[in-house]
């Protein structure tokens, strides 16, 4: 038997003709196969597995990333209420500061303990680490009645959480 080896069929629907093919595997697809990409079309198969390149972490990943952020968000919250304490209400001055650099180096030890696995669920919990850790010391401030110093803590925790995911989530933007 011969066949004709000019018409391509898709190799996920035998019966379906097409002219597409997958711009990795160079597989015949149809027109519901194909996935539209930047760099042309992909099949279904060869999406999922950039997918899986894209999330290199590992489930111990997500331990150490949240592990890490809530531990040192911990250390920022009660280094805050120590200097509040002597400063009062000067706090005003430096918070802004402190926040943004407990946003940058909590990411930085987040980003050296991960070694380079990502994923966008690691970034949330890491931020989500980053109130966690905070979290303690807030309730112990409720607790007794002690409500001024946070203000700092919550100041802290609006500038320092975004700063914490913007800058995890960057990482795959600059390889
Ligand atoms: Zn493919
Ligand atoms: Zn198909």
């Amino acid at each position: 038997m011969t066949e004709d080896i000019t018409s391509l069929y898709c190799y996920v629907h035998p019966n379906r003709e097409t002219s597409l093919r997958c711009n990795r595997c160079e597989r015949p697809i149809c027109s519901s196969c194909a996935v539209r990409t930047p760099t042309g079309y992909r099949c279904n198969e060869c999406i999922r597995e950039r997918q899986k390149a894209f999330n290199t972490a590992e489930w111990y990943d997500y331990l150490i990333g949240f592990g890490t952020s809530a531990g040192l968000s911990l250390i920022t919250s009660i280094g805050l209420l120590l200097i509040s304490r002597f400063l009062g209400f000067f706090m005003i001055f430096i918070s802004f500061a402190i926040a943004g650099a407990a946003g940058v180096y909590i990411s930085n030890l987040v980003m050296a303990a991960l070694r380079k696995r990502r994923s966008s669920q690691l970034f949330w919990l890491a931020a989500a680490g980053v109130v966690a850790g905070a979290l303690p010391i807030i309730f112990i401030l409720l607790f007794s009645r002690n409500l001024f110093p946070i203000i700092w803590q919550g100041l802290y925790l609006f500038i320092a959480t975004p700063t914490v995911y913007a800058r995890l989530s960057g990482v795959r933007f600059s390889r």
